[in-house]
């Protein structure tokens, strides 16, 4: 039988609190969101922290609305309320379509987005989606308040720009403008995944005036690939040429640098990413196309 160690539980309701509880009692606390995380390192005996302090109530945490045409999601708001949002589903459906594939249904009634992002376990959905998306982070700590571009958030595997005691209190994720649309292709052989790409397209008068792909789950860090998007810009956003496509997806395999793990060898992993990229971008080009028509 598995048995944790005791800890004190401690409810803040304002993050000036609980950074103050996390500073009060330094490496003995940690935050404490839906646990799906924390739990399980604690169960396996990974962690044996002395204070959980637990962010759920924290009314800044749990927003999710949204500002200026910006989309604004609370640290602690769980997958399943930013998968079942009608205002997510309206204006970012892809943010949807990504959080509807995270985990199973019982991680995602109680998982956070701030808490898949502030563990950075490699094979994060959001934090590969977020990086196309060109989301930012508000991180608090007392009164404090400082933005983090998701490129610069995630700085390896469980290793993240938070300071010690400082909360994700928001993540904010732009609309995505006329013209434009985006697509998550994800692939799975266990309960997280082997890869997971986002692509964004916008299209204007029949071709490609932006591009983005973002690559995750087969590296250390999920990964954008400037080289394919700046290629892709003057395309037919039809896409009907395979040798773009192919070349974005040879490019974004290198860019990935796949490691070898349980899901397989680099090199697999490679033409999986390929693969995937081609997937992604046709259906994101489709998309665009019919945002412009
Ligand atoms: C069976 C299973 C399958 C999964 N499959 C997938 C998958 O397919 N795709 C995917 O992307 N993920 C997957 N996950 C990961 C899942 O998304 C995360 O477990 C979940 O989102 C973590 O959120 P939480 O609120 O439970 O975090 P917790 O467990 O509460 O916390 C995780 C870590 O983040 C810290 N933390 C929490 N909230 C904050 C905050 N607001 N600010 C700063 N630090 C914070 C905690 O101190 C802890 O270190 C899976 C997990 C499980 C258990």
């Amino acid at each position: 039988m598995t048995t944790l160690t005791p800890f004190e539980l401690h409810s803040a309701t304002s993050v000036a609190e609980a950074t103050g509880l996390l500073a009060e009692l330094g490496d003995e606390a940690v935050i404490y969101s839906g646990g799906t995380e924390l739990l399980l390192l604690m169960k396996l005996g990974f962690a044996e922290p002395a204070h959980l302090v637990d962010v759920k109530r924290i009314p800044e945490l749990q927003r999710l609305d949204a500002e200026g045409g910006t989309l604004v999601i609370g640290g602690a708001v769980t997958h399943r309320a930013i998968e079942r949002s009608p205002l997510v589903r309206a204006g970012w459906p892809a943010l949807v379509e990504m959080e509807r594939r995270v985990a199973n249904v019982r991680v995602r009634n109680v998982g956070s987005l701030g808490g898949n992002l502030a563990f950075a376990d490699p094979h994060s959905d959001p934090a590969t989606f977020l990086l196309a998306a060109e989301a930012t982070l508000l991180l608090g700590m007392g009164g404090a308040r400082r933005s983090v571009a998701m490129a610069d958030f995630v700085r390896g595997p469980y290793e993240t720009a938070l300071e010690p005691g400082e909360l994700i209190v928001e993540i904010r994720v732009p609309a995505l403008g006329a013209g434009a649309a985006m697509t998550h292709v994800k692939f799975s052989f266990h309960e997280r995944p082997a890869a997971t790409i986002a692509c964004l397209v916008r299209g204007d008068a029949g071709h490609i005036a932006e591009a983005r792909i973002a690559v995750g789950s087969v590296g250390a860090v999920p990964v954008r690939v400037p080289e394919a998007e700046r290629d892709l810009v003057g395309a037919d956003l039809a896409l009907a040429e395979d040798a773009v496509v192919h070349a974005a997806g040879a490019l974004a395999a290198a860019a990935a640098e796949p490691e070898e793990d349980a899901n397989g060898s680099a090199e697999y992993k490679r033409d999986l990413v390929s693969v995937l990229v081609g997937r992604c971008l046709r259906e994101t080009a489709a998309r665009a196309a019919a945002a412009t028509a």
